[in-house]
């Protein structure tokens, strides 16, 4: 049997939420989407969130709740997902690609101060793998900026959940994020015209003026469970520190600060030949970006991207795996690494 690079944590409590709302015929947007969306905000600490179908959506909404459009400039890490590049390209602006620091993978101070331009309008601040990015480097920059949380919600920066510090955030609930709702997003602010705008271009009906507007609606069904995942979130978390204390042992690792979405180690290696490796024994790893952004343009100028694309491997790491799972894990890699390093 392989082991999954990731797979969603669910049980019976997420089963009976989302079968209540499908024998209540409730199932598209409604009351318990308004709910996930209040607790939501509750958790992370802003004034609202509102809830949309996806990550990539909810980055497009907070893109133009912004004002960002056409002739526009908006900063990103290269080393993160293309969903990201979506956004900013679904409203016109024109991405700037910055390098990220090796110690963390996230976007280099340094590096986006050197990018910004008359016509830089926002900052994407993905806080990559988990691990909070330098959140009080980037607000001092004069830019707006978006954190995504798609990969650390429930991560902390001096005592205050990532999410908090953005003038808007973002969050993905797919399947195998941190918590899901199968597919799903959510848009955070404290910012009440931040809010309204991305609500009002949420859903189309019943609007009295027209403008361009979105079906980016999430369902009660959706709701019912992410409601129920964000239940067992702090658990989660729990979990996955308790399983990288384990590699951490095993592979002489420092804890980090953040909730290990992805637990990346580094090889001397290319990435390929040790995921191949370990393919063979068992288990599934990954490349914890598929693709560097810049490399979709033929571009350069990212040289620690580049660095981390080759040689960082994303191990198992998720609530699902059993004990057994993750001794095997930490012994197969561990006899990798030992014999190829
Ligand atoms: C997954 C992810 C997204 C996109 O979310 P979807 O729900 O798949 O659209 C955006 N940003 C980051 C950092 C992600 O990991």
């Amino acid at each position: 049997m392989l082991i999954a690079h990731s797979r969603p944590a669910l049980d019976n409590a997420d089963i009976a939420a989302v079968a209540d709302v499908i024998k209540s015929k409730q199932i598209s947007q409604g009351a318990l989407v308004r709910k996930f969306e209040k607790h939501l905000a509750g958790f992370i600490s802003v004034k609202d969130t509102v809830a949309v179908s996806s990550g990539t959506a909810a980055l497009h909404l907070a893109l133009l709740s912004l004002g960002i459009r056409e002739g526009d400039e908006v900063i990103l890490p290269s080393f993160t997902c293309a969903a990201v590049l979506n956004a900013v390209l679904y409203t016109g602006a024109k991405p700037v690609f910055a390098d990220i620091e090796l110690d963390d993978y996230n976007i280099s101070l340094k590096d986006a101060k050197r990018r910004i331009s008359k016509k830089t309008k926002a900052l994407l601040l993905v806080h990559m793998f988990g691990e909070p990015a330098d959140i009080s480097g980037f607000g001092k920059l004069g830019i707006p900026v978006v954190e995504d949380i798609a990969q650390a919600v429930g991560a902390e920066h001096k005592g205050k959940k990532l999410g908090s510090f953005g003038k808007v955030s973002v969050c993905s609930f797919y399947a195998t994020k941190v918590m899901t709702s199968g597919e799903g997003g959510a848009v955070f602010s404290s910012d009440n015209r931040i809010l309204e705008d991305a609500r009002s271009l949420r859903e189309y009906d019943k609007m009295n003026s027209f403008k361009l507007r979105f079906n980016y609606k999430l369902t009660d069904m959706q709701a019912a469970l992410g409601l129920a995942q964000l239940k067992k979130l702090p658990g989660f978390i729990k979990t996955r520190r308790r399983i990288a204390a384990i590699y951490d042992a095993a592979f002489g690792n420092s804890p980090k600060k953040g909730i290990y979405y992805r637990y990346v180690i580094r090889t001397h290696k290319n990435a390929d030949f040790i995921i191949a490796a370990m393919r063979k024994k068992g288990v599934l790893c990954a490349r914890p970006v598929f693709k560097p952004l810049h490399r979709y343009f033929n571009t350069g100028g990212c040289p620690k991207t580049e660095l981390a694309w080759q040689r960082a491997v994303s191990v198992p790491i998720y609530p699902a795996l059993s004990n057994k799972e993750v001794t095997k894990i930490k012994n197969t890699l561990r006899d990798i690494i030992k014999l190829y390093g």
